[in-house]
């Protein structure tokens, strides 16, 4: 198996695009390690991959909270014997107008989608560059390249994911350690159930292949940058849209 001894770290693991990121690395031989704030699912989430025969720690952690991702890292780094693979997974919308929006909905999603990956990085990255392997993969989305109407805050956020990307990749290169990001269009999860069947319709009319992609399309992709094969990748951002972009 390609991931064989090597250890991930997953933010936001709990369900959705996370939950399949974990899956499937630890289908691919990698030990993993994860956060969410819900303990309940991360427990079930934890259950299952522990299924596929490899180990899985869970951290009942805040991205936004720096001392809490420090110490999720350093246990699971002194657990699993190393850090491997970092994916910045986590994200949260709070969707309002522009003219409406308020400095909490700005805050909460700084907070955790650009602020969360700053903490999180920072608590692995050590530990790469002493390894002299790494891999950092950061979930974005295709709003940060298009924008969209009511998501100022959200694509503000991921389209500041794609400058920290390209960034960190040309300062770690030199240590064996890749950064890129994964861009997803609209896919199904909890995240876009809140869309209605008009503003689904609507979405849909511009993606050439009819449909919404599946969480699992987002973490094959992810699982390929994770690995070997994708050494010579770096700073770059893989869409996955179905064309919309
Ligand atoms: P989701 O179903 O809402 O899952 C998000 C996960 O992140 C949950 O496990 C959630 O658990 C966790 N999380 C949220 N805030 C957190 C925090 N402060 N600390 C730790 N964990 C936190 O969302 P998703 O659709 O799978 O999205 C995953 C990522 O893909 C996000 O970064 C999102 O922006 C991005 N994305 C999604 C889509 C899409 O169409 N679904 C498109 C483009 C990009 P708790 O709430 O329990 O903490």
């Amino acid at each position: 198996m390609s991931l064989e001894n090597k250890v991930a770290f997953v933010t936001g693991g709990g369900r959705g695009i996370g939950k399949a990121i974990l899956l499937e690395l630890a289908k691919a031989g990698a030990n993993v390690a994860f956060t969410n704030r819900t303990p309940e699912q991360g427990r079930a989430v934890q259950a299952e991959v522990e299924k596929t025969g490899r180990k899985c720690l869970y951290f009942p952690a805040d991205v936004s909270d720096p001392a809490a991702m420090e110490k999720a890292v350093e246990e699971t780094v002194a657990t699993l014997g190393g850090l491997h693979i970092l994916v910045n997974n986590a994200g949260i919308t709070r969707d309002q107008l522009f003219m409406r929006m308020k400095e909490d909905d700005w805050r909460q999603v700084m907070g955790v989608n650009l602020d969360g990956v700053f903490h999180t990085t920072r608590a692995v990255i050590k530990t790469m560059v002493k390894q002299r392997w790494g891999r950092v993969i950061n979930i974005t989305s295709v709003v940060g390249h298009t924008g969209n109407p009511g998501q100022v805050n959200y694509a503000s956020a991921k389209a500041a994911m794609t400058g920290f990307t390209k960034s960190l990749a040309k300062e770690v290169g030199s240590r064996n350690i890749t950064c890129n990001a994964v861009a997803p269009g609209f896919i199904e999860t909890d995240m876009t159930a809140e869309l209605n069947e008009e503003q689904t319709k609507a979405i849909l009319a511009n993606v050439p292949l009819g449909r919404m992609g599946r969480a699992e399309e987002i973490a094959k992709a992810v699982c390929f940058l994770a690995g070997e094969d994708a050494g010579y990748i770096t700073g770059t951002t893989l869409h996955i849209n179905g064309g919309m972009y």
